[in-house]
């Protein structure tokens, strides 16, 4: 396996790959590597004769400097785990390979998608530097297939979005969230929550499975769904950022559930912020 710095050695080793005719899948990742990301790495090295995974912790996709500063960062590990998971090439590219001096371009998806949920609290210009840093990194590794998480719902759709609407010939493929046993979503943040935090972060998945409870139960109504998630945060003591019941492929808020749809959450934790998110199918009639 290797591992690569640079856009230069990136391309010079990915050429041999194509010369080959081999397949080459891309794993972005922002590192400190858990079962989550092995998970999406092992798909692609299933699919793919080559399989790219890039380690950047992104810079223009942070809104908060002390949150990008405390962001964990371990390359030995990741570069063992990735590489255990069946990556051929780690790329870790330094911010000044990323972005060299005079840097002026940004990729903007405008409306609703970047600006509500998550784009509502950490602001549009989140998923501006995630459009940014994906387009570069589909223009350097020119990957046949890309894999991302569900757990990051709305980035998923965001680009979902970026691809089709700048035809870039790259095949999605989003991968379910890996939880711990007793369901946290694993995150690399969760590191860095203390015992009390992390016995409170089950409130996350408590609210999405009490929102999988009265789904099936026959509630169909948003705000009854919605209140049922916020009931069970605020038993936890946590006091959520948002509850969102949204339309699973333009995130635009849903008074029924009467189509595919996300259960949305955010929320303080201690000194981190987590998301997490549920897909609804719709009760048949
Ligand atoms: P990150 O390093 O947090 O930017 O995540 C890199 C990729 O891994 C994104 O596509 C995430 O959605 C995905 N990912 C993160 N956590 C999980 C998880 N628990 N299950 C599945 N995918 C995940």
């Amino acid at each position: 396996m290797d591992v690569i710095r640079s856009v230069g050695a990136l391309r010079a080793t990915l050429a041999e790959v194509r010369r080959g005719g081999g397949r080459v899948g891309l794993v972005p990742t922002m590192g400190c590597l858990h079962d989550g990301h092995l998970s999406l790495i092992r798909r692609a090295a299933a699919d793919c004769d080559a399989v790219v995974v890039s380690v950047f912790v992104n810079p223009t996709q942070f809104n908060d400097p002390a949150d990008l500063a405390a962001y964990p960062r371990d390359e030995d590990t990741d570069v063992a785990l990735a590489s255990g998971a069946g990556a051929t090439i780690v790329f870790t590219p330094g911010v000044d390979e990323m972005y060299p001096n005079g840097f002026a371009t940004t990729v903007r998806i405008t409306g609703a998608l970047t600006e509500t949920l998550e784009g509502a609290v950490r602001g549009p210009d989140h998923f501006w530097g995630v459009a940014t840093v994906v387009t570069k990194l589909f223009a350097m590794v020119q990957p046949d297939v890309a894999y991302f998480g569900q757990k990051d719902a709305q980035q998923c759709v965001v680009v979902g979005r970026l691809v089709a609407d700048l035809n870039l010939p790259v095949e999605l493929v989003i991968c379910p969230t890996v939880r711990e046993a007793d369901g946290l979503a694993m995150s690399s943040r969760n590191v860095r929550l203390d015992e009390h935090d992390r016995k409170q972060a089950l409130g996350l998945v408590e609210g999405l499975d009490a929102a999988t409870t009265v789904i099936r139960a026959g509630e169909a109504d948003a705000s009854v769904v919605a209140a049922v998630v916020t009931k069970t945060l605020l038993g936890r003591g946590v006091d959520p950022d948002y509850v969102a019941v949204v339309d699973a492929e333009t995130l635009a808020p849903l008074s029924r559930i009467d189509r595919r749809a996300i259960i949305a959450i955010a929320a303080p934790i201690g000194r981190v912020r987590l998301i997490d998110n549920i897909v609804v199918e719709p009760l048949g009639d």
